[in-house]
């Protein structure tokens, strides 16, 4: 997946076009800059990209979830469905806004299961957020369709799955708001940075005033802008997002290049007749980040994996033990515990998760198993990998 392992010529192009005039800032000084526009100029690639009207850079992912749901308006006591499996950014940009994460199942998809969004939607509920993880996608259709009946707002957290489609379009391109991540080990980087898109245009513009402050923007003198609202800080620097603008041409290459790798590792694995993959939605293409797949049992699921570490198999996740990405260990969410006071809302509001019954989650997640995908790999490298796979599952098998 990583953007990184290909940091060529055009990066280091766009960065020196920033150095060389000094302007490490996306906004102002006009006169200085030699009429680059790093920041801007990623926004509109990414927005012609994502086939969207509007993209608002920001300083990282978690930036992006948090501008987005602060950009329609979520505050302290509103209710954002999330999954059980994702990464702690979810609930992070939630609570940031005093908002309450509700966790919700995921299905074989590895996303949002549609019916348990159904059960868990109440009176405070606002957004449901599926996260596309490991480069495949939530079944968007019908997550769009109970936010329509619900009047809820359809948020995708495409940050693993830049690239990918659903249906024709763009992930993150499907819902009212969409979220990127372009930290270091995305499938494109800037380092550290991120993307929001929307095609609403007051979103648009809320999230450009909020990221910066409030500043409205309007006119030549920062310093006499207007400031409609309380906003913040989530600015990308203009050396971040140089990197970027480099990277974001590269997209559909490094797509293109997962997916060759993807296919030689599943045709391989699918020799192995107790082995099932992760099921895409109907219409879904994955970007191919990750190969993720199935084992029979949970123990089955452990040894394989313990088996693939032992015999060198980099990178191969089991993402059910993993401190990050799945709600077992959140111990800090589940005993609520910050630094300092959280809102009375989601003291009061937010459901017991130390009680929490996710065994459905529990049993797609117990048997996963995830293979990064790289980009470097030579083509040896990648049949090397494939042929060790088979090898080493198949003898946990027996
Ligand atoms: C990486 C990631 C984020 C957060 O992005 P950062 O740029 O690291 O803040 C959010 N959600 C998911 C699913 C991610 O993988």
């Amino acid at each position: 997946m990583p953007g990184f392992e290909f940091f060529g010529a055009e990066e280091k192009r766009h960065v020196q076009d920033v150095l060389d005039n000094g302007v490490l800032m996306r906004y102002g000084f006009d006169g200085m800059r030699n009429g680059h526009w790093k920041a801007k100029q990623l926004e509109a690639a990414v927005a012609k990209r994502m086939q969207t009207n509007f993209a608002q850079v920001l300083s990282s992912g978690t930036a992006a979830l948090t501008v987005a749901l602060a950009s329609a308006g979520i505050g302290a006591g509103d209710e954002v469905i999330m999954p059980t499996f994702t990464f702690v950014a979810s609930f992070e940009s939630i609570l940031a806004l005093g908002a309450i994460p509700v966790l919700v199942d995921v299905d074989d998809t590895l996303t949002l299961d549609p019916k348990a969004v159904q059960k868990a939607i109440g009176p405070k509920t606002k957004v449901v957020m599926p996260v596309h993880m490991c480069g495949s996608m939530a079944d968007l259709n019908a997550l769009r369709s109970i936010c329509k009946e619900h009047g809820l707002l359809l948020l995708e957290d495409a940050c693993q799955a830049i690239g990918g489609s659903y249906q024709g379009k763009p992930l993150g391109s499907i819902g009212d708001l969409g979220c990127f991540s372009f930290d270091f080990v995305k499938t494109i980087t800037c380092g550290e940075g991120g993307a929001m898109i929307t095609n609403n245009e007051t979103y648009a513009k809320n999230a450009d005033h909020y990221s910066d402050h409030g500043h409205d923007h309007y006119g030549m003198d920062r310093g006499a802008e207007g400031h409609p609202f309380l906003g913040y800080n989530f600015r990308i620097s203009e050396l971040n997002a140089a990197v970027g603008c480099a990277q974001i041409q590269r997209l559909d290459e490094f797509v293109a290049i997962q997916q060759k790798h993807y296919s030689i590792l599943r045709n391989a694995l699918s020799e192995i007749p107790e082995i099932t993959f992760r099921r895409v939605p109907e219409g879904g293409v994955e970007n191919y980040s990750f190969l993720n797949f199935f084992l029979p049992t949970e123990e089955l699921a452990r040894k394989a994996h313990l088996a693939l570490g032992e015999a060198g198999v980099a990178a191969c996740f089991y993402w059910y033990d993993n401190n990050w990405h799945y709600y077992k260990k959140w111990q800090h969410l589940i005993e609520k515990k910050a630094l300092g006071k959280l809102p009375e809302e989601v003291l009061s509001g937010m459901p017991d998760y130390t009680r929490a019954n996710f065994s459905a989650s529990d049993h797609w997640m117990g048997r996963t198993i995830s293979s990064l995908v790289k980009l470097s790999w030579t083509a040896e490298e990648v049949q090397q990998r494939a042929s060790n796979m088979v090898k080493i599952i198949r003898s946990t098998l027996n």
